[in-house]
């Protein structure tokens, strides 16, 4: 039997185990290479072994390694590398079934000093855990929550922003706009005789206005807009840094380009329009539901003045 450190028994670890581990010198020439660095690299040890690491992998990020394996010699203490730094040091291939646009192991390091008697630095081992499975994972569930996040603030048909998402929106441009004494405009505009146009060509082709007319808004808006759908057929539009009448060219320059949109259902023109309000913020405001019932009295006035059309609060009397 062999004693635990014999030199056989050590090799045999050091090569058993599913670790990378590899040793250099001070000038970066490699002192041991085992056998989970030979089979995922391609080069044995006998080939690398008093060679210069960086001559044999060109491809490694040489400045980065080479400052860090000094910090070694220097601070004669341990450093260690997440992937999430860096997700590889080598090229390694990973085993994983599915790749999911996964190129090479996730790689975790350990940079650990290697000293002489004298407690002086000699060389540095270097442990390269696969960590392929966990950053993986990671990965999925971080890409997950973006997505579930995304879904949870936009509505599915129109792809803006959904009730819920659009006031909480406009509860913080309220009170912002408020606080900083700045501008900011609101629209509210419904699809004019909505109903009448899913009783006549069907629920489809009403879905399908719908997604144009969404279309339509963020063609629209500027950037720093949000458009969000209010309710069935009815949308809010939110306009900071803007005043009334930046508000109505923006109502007018939708309506007018909704009323320019054809959809063609079974050979026929479907005719769709659609009316609204508009308002700015003024000292009067104490919540942004006032501000929402001011544009959508606006909006009512322009459904009752006849339709496709667009009007500024307060109406006229
Ligand atoms: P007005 O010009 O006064 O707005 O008339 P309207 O018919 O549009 O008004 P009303 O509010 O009475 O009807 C809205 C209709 O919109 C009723 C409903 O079937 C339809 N609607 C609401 N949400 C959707 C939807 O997601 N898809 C479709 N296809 N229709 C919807
Ligand atoms: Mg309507
Ligand atoms: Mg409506």
């Amino acid at each position: 039997m062999s004693e635990p450190d014999s030199p056989e028994l050590l090799r045999f670890i050091i090569d058993r185990i599913s670790v990378g581990l590899f040793i250099v010198d001070s000038e970066m020439n490699v002192v041991l290479w085992n056998r989970f660095m030979e089979i995922n690299s391609q080069v044995t040890s006998d080939q690398i072994v008093g060679k210069n690491l960086f001559d044999a992998f060109p491809i490694l990020p040489r400045r980065w390694l080479e400052k860090k394996i000094k910090s070694v010699f220097m601070i004669k203490g341990f450093s260690f590398v997440s992937w999430e730094q860096r997700p590889h040091l080598f090229e390694f291939p990973h085993n994983r079934p599915i790749t999911g646009g996964l190129e090479f192991m996730y790689q975790d390091l350990v940079l650990m000093p290697v000293k002489d008697e004298s407690g002086e630095v000699e060389k540095v081992c270097i442990a390269l855990h696969d960590v392929t499975d966990a950053g993986y994972y990671q990965s999925e569930l971080t890409r997950a929550n973006d997505e579930l996040e995304k879904l949870s603030r936009i509505d599915g048909l129109t792809q803006l922003a959904n009730r819920r998402h659009w006031e909480d929106r406009l509860s913080e441009e309220f009170s912002r706009s408020q606080r900083y004494d700045e501008t900011l405009s609101l629209i509210l505009f419904d699809l004019d005789k909505f109903k009448n146009i899913n009783d006549t060509y069907g629920h489809v082709a009403g879905d399908t206005i719908l997604k144009i007319v969404s279309s339509n808004v963020k063609d629209v808006l500027r950037e720093s807009d949000v458009a969000g759908r209010y309710g069935g057929e009815e949308f809010g539009i939110i306009l900071p840094n803007t005043g009334i009448d930046g508000a109505m060219v923006v109502g007018e320059k939708l309506r007018t380009l909704v009323e320019e949109t054809k959809v063609v259902f079974e050979g026929a023109d479907i005719p769709f329009a659609i009316s609204g309000g508009a308002v700015e913020l003024n000292g009067s405001h104490k919540s942004y539901e006032d501000f929402i019932s001011n544009a959508d009295e606006a909006l009512y006035y322009s459904k009752e003045n006849g339709r496709n059309q667009f009007n500024s609060f307060p109406v006229p009397t």
